[in-house]
């Protein structure tokens, strides 16, 4: 625990575990919610209109859908960028088929790791068989 200044509102508070003191904290708890109210009344509106609707900062909002605490709604798709290829996101931090890709590439992994395990193994058979 330390005394620290809120880097929010600049009043110092006793820190425990965030790094906004628990005013700040209600407050941007507020903010989240009325982002995600915002969008469940308004699904087709773009990132810009909802920053305009709530007055919340486009980059604030992209944090909340890249910490996946927001749904992308249908109107923000075009807003949002896969990290890996900049293409159209439906929800977190990548698209749909890199998200594919990244899991086909775990399986990969393992299963060739597999392989080579039984690759050496049938090896050693052969060897045995051989004598
Ligand atoms: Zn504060
Ligand atoms: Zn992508």
């Amino acid at each position: 625990m330390e005394v620290v200044n809120c880097p929010r509102c600049g009043k110092v508070f006793t820190r425990i575990k965030n790094p906004i003191c628990p005013a700040c904290e209600k407050e941007e708890e507020l903010i989240f919610q009325s982002v995600k109210e915002y969008i469940d009344e308004h699904s087709e509106s773009t990132l810009s209109e909802l920053s305009e609707g709530t007055g919340v900062s486009p980059k604030k909002i992209l944090r909340y859908i890249r910490e996946g605490r927001l749904e992308i709604s249908s109107g923000m798709r075009g807003d949002v960028r896969c990290e890996v290829c900049g293409g159209p996101v439906s929800h977190g931090r990548y698209c749909d088929a890199c998200k594919i890709k990244m899991n086909q590439n775990i399986t990969d992994m393992f299963s060739k790791d597999s392989r080579e395990r039984k690759e050496s193994n049938t090896m050693h058979i052969a060897k045995n068989n051989r004598k």
